[in-house]
């Protein structure tokens, strides 16, 4: 079966392609074509990603999925969420929107605060959605260089350093991205 991953980010391609079964063929925006940037213009971060899959889906009908993240800090009532590559603003710059968490959490005391992906799947029109997580907290300084994002101010429940401190391999087993795309995986090996 052939199946899109509606992504232009070439490092979520190649670690998708790795773990899909022999018997689905991913094809990336890229190879088949598709150079327009989609408009995240959705208030939840699953709606994002099903925006994205039916915009691929209604272009191509061909079988396909998408994904979104984004990062809840529970004292902030979930901010900066749907909107966390752009929380400082449109330039989508890592530090910027960092260095903005971290002055709006100066003086709070509840650093907790979860990586939400949701992946949304369209085979043969029907859609399918699956959610991965991953618990933490915000810390008070910037600590590692692996990565992206707030990776250098999250530290997991479990380990004592941010995601831009451990290892990528040690990030991609754990990781809310992870953890909803093994989800899909096990879906798509009983399709
Ligand atoms: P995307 O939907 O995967 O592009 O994620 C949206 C935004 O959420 C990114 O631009 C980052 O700011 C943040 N984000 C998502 N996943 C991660 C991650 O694994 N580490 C750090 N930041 C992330």
């Amino acid at each position: 079966m052939k199946l899109i991953f509606a992504t232009h980010n070439n490092n979520k391609l190649k670690e998708v392609k790795s773990l899909m079964p022999h018997t689905i063929e991913l094809l990336s925006l890229d190879e088949i074509n598709f150079k327009t940037e989609i408009e995240e213009t959705s208030e939840t971060i699953e709606g994002n990603a099903l925006l994205k899959a039916r915009t691929i889906y209604g272009t191509t009908g061909i079988n396909c999925f998408a994904d979104d993240s984004g990062l809840l800090v529970e004292a902030l009532n979930g901010a900066p969420g749907v909107y966390s590559a752009r929380f400082a603003g449109e330039q989508k710059n890592d530090h910027d929107n960092m260095n903005k968490l971290l002055r709006e959490l100066y003086d709070k005391t509840n650093r907790k605060a979860h990586f939400k992906t949701v992946m949304a799947l369209i085979i043969d029109g029907k859609e399918y959605v699956f959610e991965g997580k991953i618990e933490g907290k915000i810390i008070t300084e910037k600590l590692g260089i692996n990565g992206f994002g707030y990776d250098p101010i999250f530290v997991p429940d479990g380990y004592n350093k941010t995601f831009a401190q451990l290892d990528s391999e040690t990030k991609n087993k754990i990781s809310h991205r992870a953890r909803a795309l093994q989800k899909m995986l096990e879906f798509l090996k009983t399709i």
